[in-house]
């Protein structure tokens, strides 16, 4: 598939390197990441992650942190008190439910106070290399520009869509990289408010770049 391999082959010279991507990560440090990781930029999380871990190096330790000295320590991430509050309630959850070993199965993992379906998966995904798609707001951007398919993506049909569409792009075995991948091209060249379609690996066959939005139309996505 077309998507799948200039998306892998770019990511292969342009992709980000975070501590998170390295092998070796644990499960608690894979949820912790990925909690601080929702609706944020990835580059202000890296360095707020990593004091996180080195001062609360377990579900124990995090489920006992002063909310303070927490929220300090997120400051930069913004929505702090919220971040702090959730952040220890979910290691008090998995202390209670889980005897302090993080979940294993997506079903458990969304359980889990603050992780949503995106946090979940990506977690599965990185630390036990289960085959599953992630999607958040910039992957999703994405999928719409891309395929133009119908927008808001609140709405429930639409995000049912683009979850079908992201696990149907994924290529065997390769989840993590394709993951990985297609969250830095959101991050780095299809942004929000000026996608960088001339750079983009994906132009030639992208249904936003160069084509008036009243001549657009809903393609069938496996086609590519
Ligand atoms: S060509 Fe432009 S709109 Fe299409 S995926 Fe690339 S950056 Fe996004």
């Amino acid at each position: 598939m077309l998507f799948r391999r200039k998306l892998l082959a770019w990511a292969r010279r342009k992709g980000r390197h975070f501590f998170w991507r390295e092998p070796g990560l644990t499960p608690y440090a894979a949820l912790v990441t990925e909690i601080l990781l929702t609706k944020t930029r990835a580059e202000l999380v890296a360095t707020v992650a990593k004091q996180i871990l080195e001062r609360y190096p377990s579900p124990p330790d995090l489920a006992c942190a002063s909310p303070n000295e927490l929220e300090a320590m997120l400051f930069p991430l913004g929505l702090h008190r919220k971040r702090a509050a959730g952040l220890v309630a979910c290691a008090q959850y998995v202390m209670e439910a889980h005897g302090g070993a993080i979940p294993t199965t997506i079903e458990e993992l969304i359980e889990l106070p603050s992780v949503g379906r995106y946090a979940a998966n990506a977690i599965v995904c990185v630390v036990f290399d289960q085959q599953v798609a992630v999607l958040d707001a910039n992957v999703s951007r994405i999928y719409q520009r891309f395929f133009s398919l119908p927008e808001p993506p609140e709405r429930l049909a639409t995000a049912h869509d683009l979850w079908a569409v992201a696990a149907r792009l994924l290529p065997p075995r390769k989840a993590k990289q394709f993951n990985w991948a297609i969250l830095d091209l959101g991050g780095l060249i299809c942004t929000a408010k000026a996608p960088a379609c001339t750079v983009c690996p994906l132009v030639k066959n992208c249904d936003r770049f160069g084509v008036p939005p009243s001549t657009r139309s809903r393609p069938n996505s496996s086609a590519r």
